[in-house]
C-alpha cells in the first residue's frame, strides 16, 4: 500500500467518456489498497476559451479577475469527477486548492506556491476517501485565488506529493511518456524509459510543454519520483528521478521548441565601454529576463546588440528600451517576433564533443539559417525564423536519433 499522487491533464479529462476512463484508473489505484490524491486540470480547451471570453469583454483584465476566472475550469472538473465515482459506489471528495490552503504568492497568473497545509487532506484520507484536488489554483495573503501559470496543474500535484510525502507522483497524459522531441510533430520521436531531473527541466525551460518546468524543479529539490504516463494506454511511462540507472546511458535525451521568443537588436550602439550594462540594467529593473545575447563586432564606432526575451516580456522591453534611447544610445530598434528557439538537451554533452558541430550540420543539410547561438553545459540553443522551427527540430532529431 502507497501514498499515490495522481494528475489528469485536461485533454484526458476532456468529455463524460474520458472522465469515466480516468475514474477507471483511479478507482484501480484505490482497490489495489493505497491512499489516493488525485489533482485535475480543466476539461479540453477549457482554459484557452474563458482566456477568450475574457476577451470578448475586456481586452486588458486585471490579473486579479483574470485568476478568478482561469480557476473556474479546474473546479469543473473535481466535482464531475467526483460524481462519477460517487456513481461507482466510491467514498470521495472534491476540493479547491482554498480548502487544501495551497498557499500562494500574489504573482497572479504566474503565482509560486509557498505552503500547502495538509490537514484537510490528511482527515479525508484518514476516511479513506479519495480526494480530488483542483489543480493550478491558490490563495495569497489576501485570500484571493491565483494560478500557478499555464500547464501548472503539475506543478499543484507535485507540491501535493511534497508536502504529504507521496511515495510518487504519476503525470497522465494523451502521450505515452517523454519522447526525444514531441511525438505529434516528430513520428521518429524515441519515447525515453527515464530521464534526469536535470535534462527534463532543461527540456522544459526550453519549451517541450509535457511537464510545467516548476513541477520539476519541486520534484528534484524534493526528490519526489515523477512518472508521465498515459491516461488512454495502460503501460509502463517515463520515470524521472535524480539519476539514470546505468543501462540507459545516452548522451542526447531531446529536441524542444520554443516559439514564445521575441528578438531585439540594438543597432548603432556605441562602440565603448559601459554599454551593454546601461542596457541590461534597465531591462533589469523591470525583472525582464534575456536569453540569448549576441554583440556584433564593432565597425567604425559602432555595433549592434541583440538578444531575446520571452514573448510575454515583449511590450514591456521594448518601452524600457523606446523611454531610453537617448540614455543608452542607439540609432534603431528591431523587434520581430517570428523567430523560435530550437534545443538539443543531454547532461552526455559535458563529455562528448561534437554536439553542437552536428546541430549545425544538421540545420545546414537543411539549408535553416541560424541566427543566434547559444549553449550550456548540457545544452545547445539556436535561433532561427520561426517558420523554419518545425523543420529545424526534424532536421536536429534525425542527426542524433534516426
Ligand atoms: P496535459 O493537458 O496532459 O497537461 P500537455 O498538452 O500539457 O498535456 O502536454 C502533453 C503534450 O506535450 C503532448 O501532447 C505533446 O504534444 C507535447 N510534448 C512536447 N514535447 C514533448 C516531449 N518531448 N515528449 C512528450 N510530449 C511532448
Ligand atoms: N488548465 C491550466 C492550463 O490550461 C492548467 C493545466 O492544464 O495544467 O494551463
Ligand atoms: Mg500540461
Amino acid at each position: 500500500m502507497a501514498l499515490i499522487v495522481q494528475k489528469f491533464g485536461g485533454s484526458s479529462v476532456a468529455d463524460a467518456e474520458r472522465v469515466r476512463r480516468v475514474a477507471g484508473i483511479i478507482a484501480d489505484t484505490y482497490a489495489e489498497g493505497n491512499d489516493v490524491i488525485v489533482v485535475l486540470s480543466a476539461q479540453g480547451d477549457t482554459t484557452d476559451d474563458l482566456i477568450e471570453k475574457a476577451k470578448e469583454i475586456n481586452p486588458n483584465p486585471s490579473k486579479r479577475e483574470m485568476d478568478m476566472l482561469m480557476s473556474t475550469g479546474e473546479q469543473i472538473s473535481i466535482a464531475l469527477m467526483a460524481m462519477c465515482l460517487e456513481k461507482m459506489g466510491l467514498p470521495v471528495i472534491s476540493l479547491t486548492g482554498w480548502q487544501i490552503e495551497m498557499k500562494t504568492n500574489s504573482d497572479y497568473s504566474n503565482a509560486r506556491i509557498k505552503k500547502i497545509s495538509t490537514e484537510r487532506i490528511r482527515n479525508e484520507i484518514g476516511k479513506r476517501r479519495i480526494v480530488l484536488v483542483a489543480g493550478f489554483q491558490g490563495v495569497n495573503k489576501y485570500d484571493d485565488i491565483t494560478t500557478l501559470g499555464r500547464g501548472g496543474s503539475d506543478t499543484s500535484a507535485v507540491a501535493i506529493a511534497v508536502a504529504m510525502n507521496a511515495d510518487v507522483c504519476q503525470i497522465y497524459t494523451d502521450v505515452e511518456g517523454i519522447y526525444t522531441a514531441d511525438p505529434r510533430k516528430i513520428p521518429g520521436a524515441l519515447k525515453l524509459n527515464e530521464i534526469t531531473y536535470d535534462e527534463m527541466l532543461e527540456l522544459a525551460s526550453m519549451g517541450a510543454q509535457v511537464l510545467h518546468n516548476r513541477s520539476v524543479e519541486l520534484a528534484k529539490k524534493y526528490g519526489v519520483e515523477m512518472e508521465v504516463l498515459s491516461s488512454f494506454v495502460r503501460k509502463p511511462g517515463t520515470r524521472v528521478r535524480e539519476v539514470m540507472s546505468s543501462v540507459e546511458q545516452r548522451f542526447i535525451s531531446g529536441v524542444a521548441k520554443d516559439t514564445n521568443v521575441v528578438s531585439f537588436a540594438l543597432m548603432g550602439v556605441k562602440d565603448e565601454p559601459g554599454v551593454a550594462f546601461k542596457i541590461f540594467r534597465r531591462l533589469a529593473m523591470e525583472k525582464i529576463n534575456i536569453d540569448i545575447i549576441l554583440q556584433s563586432v564593432g565597425r567604425g564606432h559602432t555595433q549592434d546588440i541583440s538578444f531575446t526575451v520571452a514573448s510575454s516580456d515583449r511590450e514591456k522591453a521594448e518601452q524600457v528600451l523606446v523611454a531610453n534611447k537617448a540614455s543608452i544610445g542607439y540609432e534603431k530598434l528591431n523587434v520581430t517576433e517570428e523567430v523560435a528557439k530550437v534545443s538539443v538537451v543531454g547532461a552526455g554533452m559535458m563529455s562528448n564533443h561534437g554536439v553542437a558541430a552536428a546541430v549545425f550540420e544538421g540545420l545546414y543539410n537543411a539549408k535553416i539559417n541560424i541566427i543566434m547561438i547559444s549553449t550550456s553545459e548540457i545544452k545547445v540553443s539556436v535561433l532561427v525564423n520561426e517558420a523554419d522551427a518545425d523543420r529545424a527540430v526534424a532536421a536536429i532529431h534525425a542527426k542524433f536519433f534516426e
